[in-house]
Protein backbone atom coordinates (compact mmCIF):
# COMPACT_ATOMS: atom_id res chain seq x y z
CA UNK A 1 0.00 0.00 0.00
CA UNK A 2 1.15 3.51 -0.35
CA UNK A 3 1.80 5.30 3.08
CA UNK A 4 3.57 8.45 4.48
CA UNK A 5 6.62 8.85 6.14
CA UNK A 6 9.32 11.04 7.27
CA UNK A 7 12.83 9.49 5.96
CA UNK A 8 16.07 10.33 7.36
CA UNK A 9 18.57 10.70 4.81
CA UNK A 10 21.78 12.26 5.90
CA UNK A 11 23.29 13.35 9.45
CA UNK A 12 22.37 16.80 10.77
CA UNK A 13 19.20 17.31 8.01
CA UNK A 14 16.06 17.39 8.32
CA UNK A 15 13.81 14.32 7.12
CA UNK A 16 11.89 14.12 4.25
CA UNK A 17 8.74 13.32 4.03
CA UNK A 18 7.99 11.56 1.10
CA UNK A 19 4.58 8.99 -0.04
CA UNK A 20 6.33 5.71 0.13
CA UNK A 21 5.45 1.66 -0.52
CA UNK A 22 4.98 -0.41 2.74
CA UNK A 23 4.75 -4.54 2.22
CA UNK A 24 2.92 -6.82 3.18
CA UNK A 25 2.81 -7.66 7.32
CA UNK A 26 4.43 -10.68 8.04
CA UNK A 27 2.62 -13.62 9.05
CA UNK A 28 4.15 -13.10 12.53
CA UNK A 29 3.67 -8.68 12.17
CA UNK A 30 0.58 -6.39 12.36
CA UNK A 31 0.24 -3.33 10.52
CA UNK A 32 -0.50 -0.46 12.43
CA UNK A 33 -2.09 2.97 11.11
CA UNK A 34 -0.31 5.18 13.32
CA UNK A 35 -2.35 7.90 15.23
CA UNK A 36 0.92 9.85 17.17
CA UNK A 37 4.42 8.52 17.64
CA UNK A 38 6.57 10.73 20.08
CA UNK A 39 10.02 11.97 18.80
CA UNK A 40 13.35 10.84 21.10
CA UNK A 41 16.56 12.03 21.80
CA UNK A 42 17.72 8.75 20.11
CA UNK A 43 16.24 9.90 17.45
CA UNK A 44 18.39 12.29 16.54
CA UNK A 45 21.31 10.58 17.24
CA UNK A 46 20.62 8.00 15.03
CA UNK A 47 20.32 10.72 12.39
CA UNK A 48 23.17 12.23 13.04
CA UNK A 49 24.82 8.79 13.17
CA UNK A 50 26.29 8.48 16.16
CA UNK A 51 25.52 4.23 15.63
CA UNK A 52 26.21 3.10 12.09
CA UNK A 53 22.57 2.37 11.19
CA UNK A 54 22.13 2.17 7.54
CA UNK A 55 20.98 5.63 6.01
CA UNK A 56 17.60 6.26 4.23
CA UNK A 57 15.73 5.08 7.43
CA UNK A 58 12.03 5.68 8.50
CA UNK A 59 12.90 6.27 12.31
CA UNK A 60 10.56 6.42 15.10
CA UNK A 61 10.05 4.29 18.28
CA UNK A 62 6.96 5.87 20.27
CA UNK A 63 4.55 4.62 18.06
CA UNK A 64 0.61 4.39 19.28
CA UNK A 65 -2.32 3.64 17.11
CA UNK A 66 -4.72 1.05 15.63
CA UNK A 67 -4.14 -1.85 14.46
CA UNK A 68 -5.32 -2.57 10.67
CA UNK A 69 -3.99 -6.03 9.36
CA UNK A 70 -3.05 -8.97 11.32
CA UNK A 71 -0.58 -11.64 10.52
CA UNK A 72 -1.74 -15.40 10.06
CA UNK A 73 0.22 -16.86 12.39
CA UNK A 74 -0.87 -14.30 15.19
CA UNK A 75 -3.42 -15.04 17.98
CA UNK A 76 -4.55 -12.26 20.98
CA UNK A 77 -5.08 -8.68 18.47
CA UNK A 78 -7.40 -7.85 16.68
CA UNK A 79 -8.67 -5.23 13.70
CA UNK A 80 -9.47 -2.10 15.72
CA UNK A 81 -7.31 -2.50 18.73
CA UNK A 82 -5.42 0.57 20.31
CA UNK A 83 -1.87 -0.08 20.84
CA UNK A 84 1.25 1.34 22.08
CA UNK A 85 4.05 -0.58 20.26
CA UNK A 86 7.60 -1.25 22.42
CA UNK A 87 11.05 -1.75 21.44
CA UNK A 88 12.16 -5.19 19.18
CA UNK A 89 12.77 -8.24 21.06
CA UNK A 90 13.24 -11.75 19.69
CA UNK A 91 11.48 -13.69 22.48
CA UNK A 92 13.80 -16.89 22.48
CA UNK A 93 17.15 -15.94 23.79
CA UNK A 94 18.23 -16.50 27.55
CA UNK A 95 17.43 -13.03 28.51
CA UNK A 96 13.97 -12.51 26.83
CA UNK A 97 13.32 -16.09 28.34
CA UNK A 98 14.32 -14.91 31.64
CA UNK A 99 12.16 -11.77 32.06
CA UNK A 100 14.53 -9.12 30.63
CA UNK A 101 14.02 -8.44 26.56
CA UNK A 102 15.28 -5.29 26.61
CA UNK A 103 18.76 -7.34 27.14
CA UNK A 104 18.11 -9.87 24.36
CA UNK A 105 20.85 -10.52 22.79
CA UNK A 106 19.11 -10.28 19.95
CA UNK A 107 18.55 -6.31 21.03
CA UNK A 108 20.77 -4.72 18.02
CA UNK A 109 19.89 -6.33 15.41
CA UNK A 110 16.33 -5.60 16.09
CA UNK A 111 15.86 -2.34 16.61
CA UNK A 112 19.09 -1.11 14.60
CA UNK A 113 19.48 -3.42 12.19
CA UNK A 114 16.45 -1.72 10.56
CA UNK A 115 15.22 -4.69 8.58
CA UNK A 116 13.38 -8.02 8.98
CA UNK A 117 15.83 -10.58 10.46
CA UNK A 118 15.27 -11.99 6.62
CA UNK A 119 16.78 -9.04 5.43
CA UNK A 120 13.88 -7.38 3.84
CA UNK A 121 12.91 -3.91 4.67
CA UNK A 122 9.17 -2.86 4.86
CA UNK A 123 9.35 0.16 2.88
CA UNK A 124 10.62 1.19 -0.25
CA UNK A 125 10.49 4.30 -2.90
CA UNK A 126 11.31 4.81 -6.72
CA UNK A 127 15.04 5.09 -5.20
CA UNK A 128 14.86 1.94 -3.75
CA UNK A 129 14.25 0.06 -0.22
CA UNK A 130 14.04 2.36 3.25
CA UNK A 131 15.01 1.10 6.72
CA UNK A 132 12.28 -0.28 8.25
CA UNK A 133 11.18 -1.64 11.55
CA UNK A 134 13.77 0.82 13.84
CA UNK A 135 13.39 -0.34 17.83
CA UNK A 136 10.59 -2.82 15.85
CA UNK A 137 8.30 -0.05 14.71
CA UNK A 138 9.45 3.22 12.44
CA UNK A 139 6.37 5.14 13.33
CA UNK A 140 7.19 8.06 11.31
CA UNK A 141 4.95 6.62 9.01
CA UNK A 142 1.59 6.54 8.60
CA UNK A 143 1.26 2.76 8.48
CA UNK A 144 3.97 0.70 9.80
CA UNK A 145 4.50 -3.19 10.05
CA UNK A 146 5.37 -4.59 13.92
CA UNK A 147 6.54 -8.27 15.31
CA UNK A 148 3.15 -8.66 17.92
CA UNK A 149 4.75 -9.54 20.54
CA UNK A 150 6.19 -6.33 21.03
CA UNK A 151 2.78 -4.52 20.90
CA UNK A 152 0.86 -3.72 24.15
CA UNK A 153 -3.18 -3.34 24.03
CA UNK A 154 -4.26 -0.25 25.63
CA UNK A 155 -7.76 1.07 27.16
CA UNK A 156 -9.96 3.21 25.87
CA UNK A 157 -10.22 5.38 28.58
CA UNK A 158 -7.15 6.79 28.00
CA UNK A 159 -6.27 9.57 24.74
CA UNK A 160 -4.59 6.93 22.25
CA UNK A 161 -2.29 10.17 21.02
CA UNK A 162 -0.14 10.67 24.38
CA UNK A 163 0.59 6.88 24.83
CA UNK A 164 3.53 6.26 22.23
CA UNK A 165 5.89 7.75 24.68
CA UNK A 166 5.05 5.25 27.43
CA UNK A 167 6.81 2.65 24.74
CA UNK A 168 10.41 4.57 24.96
CA UNK A 169 11.35 7.64 26.79
CA UNK A 170 8.63 7.76 29.90
CA UNK A 171 9.02 3.82 30.14
CA UNK A 172 13.24 4.64 30.45
CA UNK A 173 13.23 6.83 33.12
CA UNK A 174 10.34 5.25 35.06
CA UNK A 175 11.23 2.31 34.30
CA UNK A 176 15.18 2.51 35.50
CA UNK A 177 12.97 4.10 39.15
CA UNK A 178 10.38 1.97 39.60
CA UNK A 179 11.97 -1.80 37.82
CA UNK A 180 15.70 -0.80 38.83
CA UNK A 181 16.29 1.19 41.40
CA UNK A 182 13.06 0.73 43.60
CA UNK A 183 13.18 3.74 46.05
CA UNK A 184 12.00 2.69 49.48
CA UNK A 185 9.00 5.34 50.16
CA UNK A 186 10.93 8.44 52.76
CA UNK A 187 13.98 7.86 50.38
CA UNK A 188 16.16 10.11 48.76
CA UNK A 189 16.61 10.25 44.84
CA UNK A 190 18.99 12.17 42.33
CA UNK A 191 18.28 13.05 39.05
CA UNK A 192 20.88 14.31 36.72
CA UNK A 193 19.17 15.73 33.63
CA UNK A 194 15.79 16.71 33.54
CA UNK A 195 14.80 15.79 29.70
CA UNK A 196 11.54 13.31 29.04
CA UNK A 197 13.49 11.03 30.76
CA UNK A 198 15.09 12.75 33.95
CA UNK A 199 11.45 13.85 34.50
CA UNK A 200 10.12 10.48 33.94
CA UNK A 201 12.19 9.73 36.61
CA UNK A 202 11.13 12.09 38.73
CA UNK A 203 7.41 11.54 38.64
CA UNK A 204 8.21 8.10 39.06
CA UNK A 205 10.11 8.58 42.00
CA UNK A 206 7.75 10.83 43.85
CA UNK A 207 5.12 7.86 42.76
CA UNK A 208 7.44 5.36 44.94
CA UNK A 209 7.06 7.56 47.95
CA UNK A 210 10.35 8.80 47.75
CA UNK A 211 10.29 12.51 49.76
CA UNK A 212 13.73 14.10 49.06
CA UNK A 213 13.72 14.20 45.44
CA UNK A 214 16.87 16.56 43.81
CA UNK A 215 16.69 17.26 40.01
CA UNK A 216 20.33 18.47 39.07
CA UNK A 217 20.78 20.52 35.32
CA UNK A 218 22.22 23.24 33.33
CA UNK A 219 18.75 24.56 32.39
CA UNK A 220 16.81 27.20 35.12
CA UNK A 221 13.89 27.06 33.36
CA UNK A 222 13.36 23.23 33.14
CA UNK A 223 14.67 23.36 36.87
CA UNK A 224 12.12 25.74 37.45
CA UNK A 225 9.77 23.00 35.87
CA UNK A 226 11.12 20.13 37.82
CA UNK A 227 9.67 21.99 40.71
CA UNK A 228 6.11 21.81 40.08
CA UNK A 229 5.79 18.51 39.33
CA UNK A 230 7.44 17.16 42.61
CA UNK A 231 11.38 18.11 42.97
CA UNK A 232 11.56 19.08 46.37
CA UNK A 233 15.14 20.65 45.59
CA UNK A 234 16.97 21.59 42.28
CA UNK A 235 20.75 21.95 41.45
CA UNK A 236 21.78 24.52 38.77
CA UNK A 237 25.31 22.02 38.17
CA UNK A 238 26.59 25.55 36.63
CA UNK A 239 26.72 27.67 39.40
CA UNK A 240 27.23 25.06 41.88
CA UNK A 241 28.81 21.71 42.67
CA UNK A 242 25.98 19.33 42.73
CA UNK A 243 28.08 16.36 44.63
CA UNK A 244 28.44 18.98 47.12
CA UNK A 245 25.17 20.44 47.08
CA UNK A 246 23.73 16.73 47.38
CA UNK A 247 25.60 15.41 50.40
CA UNK A 248 24.31 18.75 51.97
CA UNK A 249 21.01 18.53 51.35
CA UNK A 250 20.60 14.48 52.09
CA UNK A 251 23.36 14.57 55.15
CA UNK A 252 26.15 12.56 53.77
CA UNK A 253 24.90 11.18 50.08
CA UNK A 254 21.81 10.09 48.12
CA UNK A 255 20.29 6.73 48.33
CA UNK A 256 19.10 6.68 44.69
CA UNK A 257 20.19 8.19 41.73
CA UNK A 258 19.92 8.46 38.02
CA UNK A 259 21.81 10.04 35.04
CA UNK A 260 19.84 10.70 32.32
CA UNK A 261 22.44 12.93 30.21
CA UNK A 262 25.12 10.21 29.03
CA UNK A 263 27.86 12.84 29.97
CA UNK A 264 31.20 11.43 31.79
CA UNK A 265 31.52 14.18 34.38
CA UNK A 266 27.91 14.12 35.15
CA UNK A 267 27.94 9.97 35.76
CA UNK A 268 31.20 11.04 37.66
CA UNK A 269 29.18 13.46 39.61
CA UNK A 270 26.19 10.93 39.84
CA UNK A 271 28.78 7.96 41.56
CA UNK A 272 30.25 10.65 44.19
CA UNK A 273 26.66 11.79 44.82
CA UNK A 274 25.84 8.37 46.41
CA UNK A 275 25.52 7.76 50.54
CA UNK A 276 27.08 4.51 51.97
CA UNK A 277 25.34 1.47 49.86
CA UNK A 278 23.92 3.67 47.29
CA UNK A 279 22.49 2.63 43.85
CA UNK A 280 23.05 4.70 40.62
CA UNK A 281 21.94 3.79 37.13
CA UNK A 282 23.07 5.09 33.97
CA UNK A 283 20.15 5.77 31.39
CA UNK A 284 21.71 8.52 28.94
CA UNK A 285 23.16 7.54 25.82
CA UNK A 286 27.06 8.66 24.71
CA UNK A 287 28.76 7.51 21.96
CA UNK A 288 30.53 3.92 22.36
CA UNK A 289 34.50 4.31 23.37
CA UNK A 290 32.88 7.10 25.78
CA UNK A 291 34.66 6.37 29.23
CA UNK A 292 34.03 7.98 32.91
CA UNK A 293 36.69 7.62 34.87
CA UNK A 294 35.90 6.94 38.92
CA UNK A 295 38.16 6.65 42.45
CA UNK A 296 37.62 3.26 42.93
CA UNK A 297 40.03 3.01 45.52
CA UNK A 298 37.38 5.11 47.88
CA UNK A 299 34.34 4.02 46.70
CA UNK A 300 35.07 0.00 47.16
CA UNK A 301 34.07 1.19 51.07
CA UNK A 302 31.27 2.85 50.33
CA UNK A 303 29.66 -0.32 49.44
CA UNK A 304 27.68 1.34 46.32
CA UNK A 305 26.10 -0.61 42.90
CA UNK A 306 25.91 1.47 39.23
CA UNK A 307 23.45 -0.31 37.07
CA UNK A 308 23.29 0.38 33.40
CA UNK A 309 20.05 0.37 32.07
CA UNK A 310 18.43 0.16 28.63
CA UNK A 311 14.19 0.93 28.40
CA UNK A 312 14.06 0.76 32.46
CA UNK A 313 14.42 -2.96 32.19
CA UNK A 314 10.93 -3.08 31.15
CA UNK A 315 8.69 -5.98 30.06
CA UNK A 316 6.31 -3.72 27.93
CA UNK A 317 3.42 -5.68 28.35
CA UNK A 318 3.62 -5.96 31.86
CA UNK A 319 4.88 -2.19 32.72
CA UNK A 320 3.26 -0.09 29.79
CA UNK A 321 -0.36 -1.08 31.47
CA UNK A 322 1.08 -0.51 34.67
CA UNK A 323 2.41 3.13 33.84
CA UNK A 324 -1.18 4.05 32.74
CA UNK A 325 -2.54 2.92 35.61
CA UNK A 326 -0.98 5.66 37.70
CA UNK A 327 -1.51 8.07 35.23
CA UNK A 328 -5.20 7.28 35.40
CA UNK A 329 -4.75 7.70 38.94
CA UNK A 330 -3.30 11.03 39.00
CA UNK A 331 0.25 9.23 40.18
CA UNK A 332 2.07 9.65 37.47
CA UNK A 333 1.11 12.79 35.22
CA UNK A 334 3.79 12.38 32.40
CA UNK A 335 1.21 14.37 30.07
CA UNK A 336 2.38 17.92 31.56
CA UNK A 337 6.08 16.75 29.38
CA UNK A 338 4.26 16.81 25.91
CA UNK A 339 3.61 19.61 22.99
CA UNK A 340 2.34 18.47 20.19
CA UNK A 341 3.11 19.09 16.71
CA UNK A 342 1.28 18.15 13.28
CA UNK A 343 3.30 15.63 11.29
CA UNK A 344 4.43 18.12 8.72
CA UNK A 345 6.04 19.73 11.35
CA UNK A 346 8.04 16.60 12.56
CA UNK A 347 11.69 18.80 12.00
CA UNK A 348 10.91 21.87 13.54
CA UNK A 349 9.70 19.15 16.98
CA UNK A 350 12.77 17.59 16.34
CA UNK A 351 14.41 21.32 16.70
CA UNK A 352 12.56 22.24 19.98
CA UNK A 353 13.53 19.18 21.64
CA UNK A 354 17.44 19.81 20.77
CA UNK A 355 17.18 23.59 21.81
CA UNK A 356 15.07 22.50 25.35
CA UNK A 357 12.12 24.76 24.75
CA UNK A 358 9.94 21.09 24.34
CA UNK A 359 10.18 18.80 26.81
CA UNK A 360 8.30 15.50 25.18
CA UNK A 361 7.41 16.41 21.41
CA UNK A 362 4.57 13.93 19.95
CA UNK A 363 3.78 14.11 16.05
CA UNK A 364 -0.15 13.56 15.75
CA UNK A 365 -0.69 12.30 11.94
P1 LIG B 1 17.00 15.58 26.71
O1 LIG B 1 18.06 16.08 25.80
O2 LIG B 1 15.63 16.14 26.61
O3 LIG B 1 17.47 15.78 28.24
C1 LIG B 1 18.80 15.76 28.66
C2 LIG B 1 18.95 16.79 29.79
O4 LIG B 1 20.28 16.73 30.29
C3 LIG B 1 18.70 18.23 29.34
O5 LIG B 1 17.74 18.87 30.17
C4 LIG B 1 20.08 18.88 29.47
O6 LIG B 1 20.01 20.25 29.83
C5 LIG B 1 20.71 18.04 30.58
N1 LIG B 1 22.17 18.10 30.55
C6 LIG B 1 22.99 18.04 29.49
N2 LIG B 1 24.27 18.20 29.86
C7 LIG B 1 24.26 18.36 31.19
C8 LIG B 1 25.28 18.60 32.16
N3 LIG B 1 26.57 18.66 31.80
N4 LIG B 1 24.91 18.73 33.45
C9 LIG B 1 23.60 18.65 33.81
N5 LIG B 1 22.59 18.44 32.94
C10 LIG B 1 22.92 18.31 31.65
O7 LIG B 1 17.00 14.00 26.49
P2 LIG B 1 15.95 12.89 26.99
O8 LIG B 1 14.94 12.66 25.94
O9 LIG B 1 15.50 13.16 28.38
O10 LIG B 1 16.92 11.61 26.95
C11 LIG B 1 17.97 11.51 27.88
C12 LIG B 1 18.97 10.46 27.41
O11 LIG B 1 18.44 9.15 27.51
C13 LIG B 1 19.44 10.60 25.97
O12 LIG B 1 20.84 10.37 25.95
C14 LIG B 1 18.72 9.49 25.24
O13 LIG B 1 19.39 9.09 24.07
C15 LIG B 1 18.77 8.44 26.32
N6 LIG B 1 17.82 7.33 26.21
C16 LIG B 1 18.27 6.14 26.66
C17 LIG B 1 17.44 5.05 26.64
C18 LIG B 1 17.89 3.75 27.22
O14 LIG B 1 17.25 2.73 26.99
N7 LIG B 1 18.96 3.72 28.02
C19 LIG B 1 16.14 5.17 26.12
C20 LIG B 1 15.69 6.42 25.71
C21 LIG B 1 16.54 7.50 25.75
ZN1 LIG C 1 13.85 6.43 22.69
Amino acid sequence: MKTRAAVAVAPGTDLEIREVELDEPRNNELRVKIVASGICHTDAIIRDQWYPVPLPVVLGHEGAGIVEAVGSDVDGYAVGDKVVIGPAFCGECAQCLAGHPMYCVNFYDRNFGVQRPDGSKAFSDESGPIGSHFFGQSSFAEHTNVVAHGVVKVPDSVPLDILGPLGCGIMTGSGAVLNVLQPKPGSSVAVFGTGAVGMAGMLAAKASGATTIIMVDIVPSRLEFAKTLGATHTVNSKEVDPVAAIKEITGGGVDYALDTTGVPPVFAQMINSLGTRGHGALVGAAKPGTEAPFDIGTLLLSGMKVSMVVEGDSVPKEFIPRLISLYEQGLFPYDKLIKKYKFEDINQAFADSADGSTLKPIVVF
